[in-house]
């Protein structure tokens, strides 16, 4: 269970958890990090999702910007 209190005024931090597994990942942020188009790499589903964050709340993109791109062949392409 994860509380994640968007109105605490805090310095604390968390682990981000993955938008599709809800398991957390081993990325962390802080209540005023704030994450643009972050490739948010879950280790337990395998898969990375694009995500916005603020606050310590996790938005997914769908689709990568154009200025960027698709992720490189190699990284999320892993099969198992
Ligand atoms: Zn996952």
């Amino acid at each position: 269970m994860s509380k994640i209190g968007r109105n605490e005024e805090t310095n604390e931090e968390k682990l981000l958890l993955c938008p599709i597994c809800n398991a957390k990942t081993r990325t962390k942020a802080y209540a005023k990090t704030v994450l643009s188009y972050f490739p948010l790499f879950c280790p337990k589903c395998k898969k990375e999702t694009v995500v916005n964050v603020k606050q310590l709340n996790i938005t997914v993109i769908n689709g990568y910007p154009k200025e960027i791109g698709p992720p490189k062949a190699g990284f999320a392409k892993r099969n198992y």
